[in-house]
């Protein structure tokens, strides 16, 4: 068979390398100049800091085949995510932990001392949060919550948190000791030549073409036995009902001799600062040495058409007019919609990994039985 793969990202590589594993054809096509999507990394050219060019992407997951995948295709080096903020005048560490929690308050708290001091803060009348600031007031309070998420959020999603869904904090922990690394999870790391090099090698398939600054047309379709969609879901049917939302993210570079601000990343929680955060691209390869170092301030705000589209909105406007695109989908034969656009989700990449792991596998089954491929594997509602 001819699979059509559209999108050399991680869903895109992953589908395409297991499918040709089996035997396929795959004609992966990207209309961007290069591989891996929005993890994409390249070394800049004056300080030769491998940068995370569409902002940082750190590896993490606790589901032990994909990371024993991504390690079949990459050196890991490790790496924890040590998170700061700025706010209200003073830096503390994220998530919130004991440190931030001490600080903030000006305290020495043990363990469960602090735990029920936050929780004698906590607004317990919320039973059950359903918006981004109920989750919020209900176990930190409104002090932290204003110091280290209101401000943020405001920026980061360009409305008021209580318009926001729960489930936007509930990425983040509450710890009652000092461990601040930002994930919990039992595998961590940093590909150590870049997610570039990382989609590279999975690509690396006698039976795999890549085309870069090549955008779909329909034609390419129709010559194909079957098309696995990672572009966004609206844009295959050409907007027809409308755009789903998007925030994006403007980038504004600068260069610093030495080191800039310690860390990798120092988010910014006050609404006064227009940026969310400041990265510091040679932190994330703790390994290397470069005298040079690369900063981005990064600004989030509405993606309007043709601006890269990062993180899918999924308020209520959007996901009645996703629940049309899905079915518009699932009317549709001879093409499944995959990753964090196709499916218009909030993906981490390791979930992108597993789901793409998992259509793949139910493509070969599906086609073993003589069944039609259906156009999600991952439900997007
Ligand atoms: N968040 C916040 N303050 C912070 C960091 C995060 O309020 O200092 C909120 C914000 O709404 C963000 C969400 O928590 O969108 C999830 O944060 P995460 O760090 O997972 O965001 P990502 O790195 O994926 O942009």
């Amino acid at each position: 068979m001819v699979i059509l793969l559209v999108g050399a990202g991680l869903s895109g590589a992953v589908i395409g390398r297991q499918l040709a594993e089996a035997g396929h054809d795959c004609r992966i096509i990207d209309a961007r100049p290069h591989i891996a999507g929005n993890c994409h990394t390249e070394r800049d050219a004056d300080t030769s800091v491998m940068m995370h060019v569409y902002g940082p992407h750190i590896f993490h997951t606790d589901d032990e085949a994909v990371w024993n995948y991504v390690n079949d295709f990459a050196t890991f080096m490790p790496f924890q995510n040590r998170v700061k903020t700025t706010t209200q005048g003073a830096v503390y560490s994220l998530p919130i932990n004991l440190l931030t929690i001490n600080q903030f308050f000006g305290q020495t708290m043990r363990p469960d001392e602090a735990r029920s001091f936050v929780a004698s803060k906590a607004d317990t009348t919320i039973t059950d949060p359903r918006t981004f600031e109920e989750q919020a007031l209900r176990f930190v309070g409104p002090e932290m919550y204003r110091a280290f998420f209101k401000g943020y959020t405001e920026k980061q999603w360009g409305c008021s948190p209580t318009e926001l869904p729960a489930s936007i904090l509930k990425r983040l922990p509450v710890r009652f000791n000092y461990d601040d690394n930002y994930f919990f999870h039992r595998f961590q790391g940093m590909p150590q030549d870049g997610y570039t090099a990382m989609v590279q090698a999975i690509l690396d398939h006698p039976r795999i073409t890549v085309e870069l600054d090549t955008p779909y047309t329909p034609d390419m379709g129709e010559k194909a036995d079957h098309v696995f969609w990672s572009g966004s879901l609206d844009s295959y049917f050409d907007y027809r009902l409308g755009r789903l939302g998007y925030r994006t993210l403007d980038f504004e570079r600068f260069d610093y001799q030495g080191d800039y601000q310690g860390c990798a990343v120092m988010n910014y929680g006050d609404p006064e600062v227009p940026y969310t955060r400041i990265t510091e691209h040679k932190h994330f390869s703790p390994w290397e040495t470069h005298d040079g170092s690369v900063c981005y301030r990064e600004f989030s705000r509405l993606a309007e058409p043709g601006d890269t589209p990062y993180y899918p909105i999924r308020l209520v406007e959007e996901k009645a007019l996703l629940a049309d695109y899905v079915q518009m989908a699932r009317d549709t034969r001879g093409v499944t919609f995959v990753g964090r656009l196709g499916t218009y989700r909030y993906l981490d990449m390791d979930v992108t990994i597993r789901e793409a792991l998992d259509t793949a596998q139910t493509f070969l089954a599906q086609s073993a039985e003589g069944q039609p491929m259906p156009a999600f594997v991952a439900d997007p509602s």
